[in-house]
């Protein structure tokens, strides 16, 4: 079986999809087989940021129980296997975020790494992507207001009985502002297991629909991510 990591934040935009995409790109690199799930039923956006078109049938087709779950799954860079969210409005209505809990159970089989795209918040989505994981990663950015959201987030995923790994810290620039890696460490009661430069990389590989670690895999971005990558698999 593999780990289920789901990657959650409190904020939005603190940069979840960014870091699941390139993490997940950098383990199967690494060898891993690796299965994203964008698990943010409103705001699906994995394919885009892997540059996957054409996606006739997604996740929201699954959940409201009108496809089957293998015909939701495609094959993204670096053979990494994606399991994309929809964007009709329509669809959303009709998913069922709970029938998440029974598809984890299959599709823990399929991979050595299961890296789930939460939704921001403490919404009925988002709490059932954290159930749906073993394991959190929290993404924040280095602002007390994000590490306090965060911190909710990762209390709630212990009630449910997910387990925190750690916390990235993404588009640090290390201004005086910043809370520091030891602030954040105490005020989450993880560990700091990444640290993300701010990189504007980051955005034109998005907007090329190219993942940055194949990008440009040498921009600060892509080097932070592959480190975070190389950690989870227990490499170096
Ligand atoms: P979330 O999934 O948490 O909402 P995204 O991954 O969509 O966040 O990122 C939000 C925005 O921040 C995007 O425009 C993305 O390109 C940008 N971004 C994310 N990480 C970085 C970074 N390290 N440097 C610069 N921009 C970033
Ligand atoms: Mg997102």
């Amino acid at each position: 079986e593999g780990r289920s990591i789901v990657f959650a934040s409190g904020k939005g935009g603190t940069g979840k999809t960014t870091t699941v995409a390139n993490i997940g790109v950098a383990l199967a690199q690494f060898g891993k087989e690796v299965i994203l799930i964008d698990a943010d039923i409103t705001m699906a956006n994995l394919s885009l940021i892997l540059g996957m078109e054409d996606i006739p049938i997604t996740l929201h087709d699954v959940l409201a129980g009108e496809a089957e779950l293998k015909d939701a799954i495609y094959e993204g860079p670096a053979g990494v296997k994606v399991i994309p969210g929809g964007l009709s409005l329509e669809k959303v209505k009709k998913a069922r975020p709970e029938r998440l809990r029974e598809l984890i159970k299959e599709i823990s089989q399929m991979g050595d790494f299961i890296l789930i795209d939460a939704p921001a918040g403490l919404e009925l989505t988002s709490v059932t992507a954290l159930l749906i994981g073993k394991e959190l990663i929290i993404v924040t950015n280095p602002e007390i207001s994000a590490i306090t959201d965060s911190l909710k987030t990762k209390l709630v995923a212990e009630k449910l009985g997910t387990l925190p790994l750690g916390a990235i810290l993404n588009r640090v620039t290390s201004e005086k502002t910043e809370l520091s890696k030891e602030e954040i460490e105490a005020i989450l009661e993880v560990p700091v297991i990444g640290i993300v430069p701010e990189d504007p990389e980051v955005k034109r590989a998005s907007a090329y629909g190219v993942p940055l670690v194949i990008k440009n895999p040498t921009s600060p971005a892509a080097i932070a991510y592959k480190q975070i990558a190389a950690k989870l698999a227990g490499i170096k």
